[in-house]
């Protein structure tokens, strides 16, 4: 799916990483850690073409094609979907129409036809009532005086009707009450079905325990310091960072 080699990434002329290396297969639930400012937000943002992000060497090949060639709506097109840590307010843009012409735009990338006005409104009122998500958040602007909590639903509902095959979550879960981490968790595990993949970052184990990720990689010094399973989130949680020797950079 996604093989990332010698990645090096400049933000306005700072080397933020450094020779990082990953490999995501289908269907694997990836989780990226590291302590604020280590460059995972960096990671994530240099996967789906953020322009903050200049590539100053290695190779990134997603489902056989050279990803760095690709440009951001090619990428969303090829299946990459980026959740922000802070999505973006767009008033004047209803976020029904927004999220319509996403799919329609994918849809003629593909070579498919334009979603029915009708199927398009029934899917949306099926995944939001599964999920129990407010679907009245279609209805206004896309983001538009939203709460934080409201962004992440949109971006839930986003999910389940473009259906990435590569899903980059930024820290989804903060700011986020038990229950809306628990209905983010149910929207994830019911798009893992064995080819999707999920590269997530998040600070809290909460999310981690509804999700379960195959992998945890620990960025720092602008590479992947660290790999483990499951337990070394619950073992970073226990101990710290310290202590299972990463160097804290934000201090
Ligand atoms: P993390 O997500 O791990 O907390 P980031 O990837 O957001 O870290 O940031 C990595 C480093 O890049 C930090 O030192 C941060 O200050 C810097 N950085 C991120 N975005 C910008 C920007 N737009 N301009 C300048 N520096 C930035
Ligand atoms: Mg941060
Ligand atoms: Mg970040």
């Amino acid at each position: 799916m996604l093989k990332i080699e010698n990645l090096h990434v400049n933000i306005n002329e700072n080397e933020i990483l450094k020779g990082l290396d990953l490999e995501v297969k289908p269907g694997e639930v990836h989780a990226i850690m590291g302590t604020n400012g280590a460059g995972k937000s960096t990671l994530v943002k240099t996967i789906s073409a953020h322009y903050d992000c200049n590539v100053t060497d290695g190779n990134i090949t997603y489902k056989n094609k050279d990803l760095l060639e690709l440009d951001v709506s090619e990428r969303a097109n090829e299946g990459i979907f980026m959740s922000f840590q802070s999505p973006v307010e767009v008033p004047g843009v209803n976020n029904s129409y927004f999220l319509r012409t996403a799919i329609n735009e994918k849809r003629a990338y593909n070579g498919e036809d334009e979603i029915d006005t009708m199927e398009f409104l029934k899917l949306t009122k099926e995944e939001t009532a599964k999920f129990n998500i407010d679907r009245k958040l279609l209805q206004r602007d896309l983001n538009d005086g939203f709460s934080g909590g409201e962004k992440k639903r949109n971006e839930l509902i986003q999910l389940l009707m473009l259906k990435p095959d590569l899903i980059l979550l930024d820290e989804i879960d903060s700011g986020l009450d038990v229950d809306a981490i628990k209905i983010v968790a149910n929207v994830i595990n019911s798009m893992l079905d064995g080819k999707r993949s999920i590269i997530m970052i998040t600070h809290y184990d909460r999310l981690l325990e509804l999700i379960k990720p195959d992998f945890v990689h620990i960025i720092n010094d602008g590479k992947i310091a660290k790999t483990g399973d499951y337990s070394l989130a619950l073992e970073l949680d226990e101990k710290g960072y310290e202590a299972i020797g990463i160097k804290d950079e934000s201090n």
